[in-house]
């Protein structure tokens, strides 16, 4: 691996970021993407437990300054916001594209196209007049016909797929988040969507993509696709949400999240370690951050899961301890998730935090629920405008 380069470069100069591919594949249809295992036939027009079909949706595909100050940078961050979630968290702060996609806007899921991103051949056009290569051709004499479904052969993936209108629109989301600056590219919810990230990566990579990516992720994911995704992702920024499986199941339906989400964490701090490579700006191109989001009345069982970290990884991982919960979604029916957290429920995490021997800790000001309060109805830009 090559620092201040993504990794997957040096993987898809050796082929092996299309070997990847293609492991990832075997485990769409049926569905073992993520611990649940659902076993839906995605390919065969099901969709899963997570309510993902074989398309990949996205939400929102927008620079967001919003995040830890190490991944903006002086561009933002390149959020692809997926639509649907493999957890169903009764207070998400995304739920309108996580838990209820299409209600938002008032109609129904958006289904291969990335909102925000410009039609193929426009954005194309923008691509190459930027000096970037263009993306590989994928329609007129590139395309052949199999049995009703389309070869992207010429296209680099080198697979016939359903979805490859969907994973072309994610490749050039991907191209246009690149050339409006961005630091990294961060994917948010990917679990479900894996197997079309990378064939989407593989066609980015050959438009002139060259940013990191960020797996930013609530951590139910499966160790093995986990294990697939070793240098592809240079940037691990998954949720520590809970400690106790009663309350990751009664909040977020997660059974055995407690066992699952250490196991994937673990995995990612085999991959990454606790170091942060940092560029000459301090932006971060390859490293763990771990985010724990403070829950009133300790419903994340913050001691139990930070000691678990200190004990079993080590203290040097980098924290970002989260004060931005506000009761969203259902989260009103759930006592006492219809209520911020204090000051004190806050400072108590912090605290504990840096007497377990944490001294890389990312925090945030009180203030922070009022202003992490997306609206996806409005795609373009569903944070804050000044950010
Ligand atoms: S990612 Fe979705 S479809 Fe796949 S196993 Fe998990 S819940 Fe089922």
């Amino acid at each position: 691996m090559i620092i201040g380069e993504a990794s997957y470069l040096a993987l898809h100069q050796q082929g092996e970021l299309t070997k990847r591919a293609e492991g990832l594949r075997q485990l769409l249809s049926p569905c073992r993407l993520c611990p649940r295992r659902c076993g839906s036939l995605r390919l065969e027009g099901q969709v899963g437990l997570c309510r993902a079909s074989e398309q990949v949706e996205v939400s929102a595909v927008t620079p967001h300054f919003g995040e830890e100050p190490v991944l903006t940078g002086s561009g933002g961050v390149g959020n692809i916001f997926f639509t649907h979630c493999n957890l169903k968290c009764v207070y998400c702060q995304n739920y309108q594209i996580s838990q209820a996609p299409g209600e938002e806007t008032g109609k129904g899921v958006v289904t291969g196209k990335a909102p925000g991103v410009g039609e193929r051949t426009k954005a194309t056009g923008e691509v190459s007049r930027a000096g970037r290569e263009k993306l590989p051709e994928v329609t007129g004499p590139g395309q052949d016909h199999h049995d009703g479904q389309t070869s992207v052969l010429r296209a680099g993936i080198g697979v016939s797929c359903q979805y490859q209108d969907s994973v072309f629109s994610l490749a050039q989301g991907m191209l246009d988040l690149q050339l409006k600056g961005v630091s990294a590219i961060g994917l948010v919810s990917p679990t479900h969507y894996v197997p079309q990230i990378v064939d989407a990566l593989i066609l980015a990579v050959e438009g002139g993509l060259h940013l990191p990516l960020i797996y930013n992720t609530n951590a139910y994911d499966s160790l093995e696709v986990l294990r697939l995704l070793e240098g592809i992702v240079d940037i691990y920024l998954p949720d520590l949400k809970y400690a106790d499986n009663q309350v990751a199941n009664h909040l977020s339906a997660a059974s055995g999240y407690r066992e699952i989400s250490r196991q994937a964490i673990r995995e990612m701090y085999r991959q990454l370690g606790s170091y942060l490579w940092l560029d000459e700006t301090g932006t971060l191109e390859r490293g763990l951050i771990l985010r724990h989001l403070v829950l009133p009345g300790d419903l994340a069982g913050s001691r139990d899961s930070l000691r678990w970290v200190a004990e079993e990884l080590s203290p040097r991982v980098t924290l970002s301890i989260m004060s931005q919960y506000y009761p969203a979604y259902r989260a009103a029916q759930f006592p006492p998730l219809q209520r911020t957290v204090t000051p004190e429920e806050y400072r108590q995490v912090v605290r504990l935090a840096q007497d377990l021997g944490f001294r890389n800790i990312f925090t945030q000001e009180m203030s922070s629920p009022e202003s992490y309060r997306p609206d996806f109805a409005k795609r373009e830009r569903p944070f804050r405008e000044d950010w």
